[in-house]
């Protein structure tokens, strides 16, 4: 789960990483009280989960509150790469001497973690190390020993900090890698850590992602969960139960077990270059149990993605027999239309496994103008790719 800056600064706060604190408004009004109580030039930061908020023009200082109040009523509502913004953050602006950059990040291709640091910061890090791969520097930590003040000050010599600021940016790691730690985070990034003209160290950015499979372990974490920025469909299916994955092309899948739906974007991927490129417009998995209700809620989530032409259910009948995965289907068809829902995207179906031709003769009998049934995979593919495409 990725954060919100003022999320990821709240996080730095409790592990001692130095920042500025702030105050989150929704509306302009707000932010001129904010920016009289802070008393002196604030930045009004767009807080939206996505980077290069700066370039777009979401942030801007403001030297008074009336300013800060034009500069949040000019940044509210704006779009960043695909993202409104619906908050802005108002802080205490910082003068910044130097700009660099520090992260800790799970590295999975070497199974391990690791630190990047530059002296080149505030400007996009990719571009860094395209540009000049030498000024970032990367050093990998064992897990079991993670970054004490000698592991910081090796990071901080690797990376060639000015002397001047050595020490205290060691510091600033040892805190940053408490919160990695101590916060069960895959990622904190800090672009730009900056050095003011008093020589002091301050965050005055903050990306954090964390790891969800954890969140057990931090009841607080469940107060910095915001759904105002995910797919409506993916919080609904969420919410159901179901794995739904959103994709950019046309075509519905629903299939039971991960791996069976995970080779059918493949073959509707490959059957699709025939037809114009037809590509899966989505990714969902019902399970093992595939009852009624379930494939009601399956279709419904699939047919709610305007995207979708065309629907491929395809079901492997194992412990769920093919016959009750039928009847779910004709259920959920006359479920969904008395709920008004218009059921009238073609619907491809492939059996096969337990029961199949009982599962077949039970769609056969259903007699739905828009269920067709397909005896394999590789067929369906193509003709659910056709459907889309038509
Ligand atoms: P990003 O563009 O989404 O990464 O947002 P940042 O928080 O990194 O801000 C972008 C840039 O705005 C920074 O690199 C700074 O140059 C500038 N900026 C942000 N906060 C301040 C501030 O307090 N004072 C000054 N002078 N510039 C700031
Ligand atoms: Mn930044």
């Amino acid at each position: 789960m990725d954060l919100y800056e003022y999320q990821a600064k709240e996080l730095f706060a409790a592990h001692d990483v130095p920042t500025q604190s702030g105050e989150v408004v929704t509306v302009a009004a707000d932010a001129l009280a904010a920016a009289q109580r802070i008393g002196k030039t604030v930045v009004v930061k767009a807080q939206v989960k996505v980077g290069g908020r700066g370039k777009a023009g979401g942030v801007k200082l403001a030297e008074t509150p009336e300013e800060a109040a034009e500069k949040a009523e000019a940044i509210l509502g704006l779009d960043i790469k695909g993202h409104t913004v619906g908050k802005v953050l108002i802080t205490e602006a910082s003068d910044i001497e130097e700009e660099y950059y520090v992260s800790f990040l799970l590295d999975r291709a070497n199974r391990c973690f690791l630190a990047m640091a530059s002296v080149e910061g505030g400007v996009e890090i990719e571009e860094v190390a395209v540009n000049n791969p030498t000024a970032l520097a990367k050093v990998l930590i064992d897990p079991l020993n993670g970054v004490d003040k000698a592991k910081a000050e090796e990071i901080v010599a690797t990376a060639n900090f000015p002397a001047d600021v050595a020490d205290q940016v060691a510091d600033v790691l040892v805190t940053l890698w408490d919160t990695f730690v101590g916060e069960d985070a895959t990622l904190v990034e800090v672009n730009p850590l900056v050095k003011d003209p008093s020589g002091k160290i301050l965050a005055l950015d903050g990306k954090v992602t964390l790891d969800e499979n954890a969140m057990f372990r931090h009841p607080d974490q469940a107060a910095l969960v915001d759904n105002a920025e995910t797919d409506a469909l993916e919080l609904k299916a969420t919410e159901l139960g179901l794995n739904y994955v959103k994709l950019d092309g046309e075509v519905g899948i629903i299939g039971n077990g991960a791996g069976l739906v995970m080779s059918t974007l493949d073959v509707v991927a490959y059957a699709g270059e025939e037809f114009g490129g037809v590509k899966p417009a989505n990714f969902l998995d019902i399970g093992g149990g595939a009852s009624a209700e379930v494939m009601a809620n399956g279709l419904d989530v699939i047919l709610g993605d305007p995207d979708v032409k065309a629907v491929f259910v395809n079901v492997f009948g194992g412990i769920t027999s093919c016959d009750a995965v039928a009847n779910g289907i004709v259920q959920a068809i006359e479920l969904l239309t008395s709920q008004g829902v218009a059921v009238t995207k073609p619907l491809v179906c492939r059996l096969d496994g337990n029961n199949a031709d009982e599962g077949r003769r039970i769609l056969d009998e259903a007699e739905h103008d828009i269920i067709e049934l397909v005896d394999t995979m590789d067929d369906a593919a193509r003709r659910v790719a056709e459907l889309a495409n038509a």
